[in-house]
């Protein structure tokens, strides 16, 4: 039951309590496949911690990185991509895996992809990776949901 709260839906402990789809956890492990990475453009969100640590790990300095690799969202920046849609740094694998952003360690556990078990389950047709290996348990994918949340101010 929802509380009498008007603002129940943004009270972090009716979310962690109330009920889910994922309530048993969801099955996930990644098959590096790059289909997440590939074909479809969308926006991939980059704060300013990461863009420091990716530029780094280019070693690159952080304003010709950002010039080359990112472009302006609103108050914000993403990775972009090529003429085909893949994201600039797949080629063949990520190659910035290690200090990949929190956006793409956390996929395929996004709000939008979580919202309902119909969006779920449309994602998992392009994802082969969900439903193989372990368990994510239910507070777990709402951790990913909230850090992904106040690391970019999403949803
Ligand atoms: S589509 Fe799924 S399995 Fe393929 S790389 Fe992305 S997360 Fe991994």
């Amino acid at each position: 039951m929802k509380p009498d709260d008007k603002n129940w839906f943004t009270d972090p402990l009716y979310l962690r309590h109330r009920g889910y789809f994922f309530d048993r956890g969801l099955s996930f492990e990644c098959r590096q496949c790059g289909a997440c990475c590939t074909g479809a453009p969308g926006v991939v969100y980059v704060n300013k911690k990461e863009i420091a640590l990716i530029a780094r790990y280019l070693h690159m300095k952080q304003d010709g990185f950002i010039r080359k690799y990112l472009y302006p969202v609103n108050d914000r920046y993403s990775i972009g991509e090529d003429s085909e849609g893949s994201c600039l740094f797949y080629r063949n694998g990520c190659i910035i895996y290690p200090v990949r952003p929190d956006q793409c360690k956390t996929y395929p556990f996004w709000f939008k992809n979580l919202r309902s078990e119909k969006n779920w389950q449309r994602i998992s047709r392009s994802c082969p990776g969900i439903g193989k290996g372990r368990r994510y348990q239910k507070e777990e994918i709402l951790s990913m949901i909230e850090s992904l949340s106040s690391a970019y101010k999403l949803q």
